[in-house]
């Protein structure tokens, strides 16, 4: 398929660009061709991102959406939108929206009436949920912790009863103060780490917070880490595999 005959974008629309979480190659076609036809990139960090445009050689304007004070930060999105233009939206890393200022600016496009469109794309989230061996199913995303201590307790001891897979995203200064919080209140769960994501030293690190916490004496964890809680698995493997058998075969009978 030829760029000539895909549709243009359509004028006053708000676009969500997927980019990579580290690895350039997850930029997606479609991403790139938005980044190429749009009129104006709004980005979280406009230095950063022109990076990412640089090595695409994409050269076009761009605005922060994040140097302004809260008020003001989508006003200026939302007049060029009411222009006409096509704005795409990215954010440093990964699907504008999930854990990022993204939500915001959708939030007021939409509120003024405005076309939000989704290309799709890396998502550090769907990455480690996917590939971590746990439940995909059923699953709650947490994003980040709150800050303070008496805070982030109270939100894990409120989803101890949920149970699918639980998956937060945590900075690397806080992953040792996490799995004590996580031997004191999922002491019997299998945690994964999901580290550095799609860059050179990727790895998926399991076991109980206390098997974690004593391979952190013997190694320091740094990089980016998604974090996820196993819900209660060995009750509902048995009930999945005879579901999933059941199923397997009607479909096959079907062919
Ligand atoms: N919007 C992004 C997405 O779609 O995943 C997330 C943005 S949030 C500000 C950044 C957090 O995502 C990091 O602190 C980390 O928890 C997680 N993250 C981003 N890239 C990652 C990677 N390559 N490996 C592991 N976790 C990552």
């Amino acid at each position: 398929m030829t760029e000539s005959i895909l549709p243009p974008l359509t004028p006053s629309t708000l676009y969500l660009v997927a980019t990579p979480i580290g690895n350039l190659e997850d930029m997606t076609l479609r991403g790139l061709r938005v980044l190429k036809e749009c009129d104006v990139v709004a980005a979280e960090d406009t230095r950063r991102s022109g990076q990412l445009l640089k090595h695409f050689e994409i050269s076009k304007p761009m605005l922060s959406y994040f140097q302004f004070n809260e008020a003001k930060r989508s006003e200026e999105i939302i007049e060029r939108l009411r222009r006409g233009q096509r704005v795409a939206l990215v954010t440093d890393a990964g699907t504008p929206g999930i854990s990022d200022p993204g939500e915001r600016v959708v939030k007021a496009a939409r509120a003024a009436g405005f076309r939000v469109e989704s290309i799709p794309g890396a998502c550090a989230l769907v990455a480690a949920l996917t590939a971590s061996g746990l439940s995909t199913a059923e699953f709650h995303f947490i994003g980040f912790l709150p800050h303070k201590s008496g805070q982030r307790r109270k939100k894990l001891e409120a989803l101890k009863s949920f149970d699918g897979t639980l998956v937060l995203y945590e900075s690397p200064y806080r992953i040792e103060k996490l799995l004590g919080e996580l031997h004191e209140i999922y002491k019997e769960r299998t945690i994964v780490l999901a580290r550095e994501l799609t860059k050179k030293f990727e790895e998926y690190l399991r076991g109980t917070p206390a098997e974690l916490l004593e391979m952190l004496k013997k190694r320091s964890l740094k990089g980016e880490f998604v974090v996820l809680i196993s819900g209660n698995e060995g009750e509902e493997d048995d009930r999945e595999e005879g579901e999933e058998s059941g199923e397997r075969e009607s479909e096959e009978s079907s062919f």
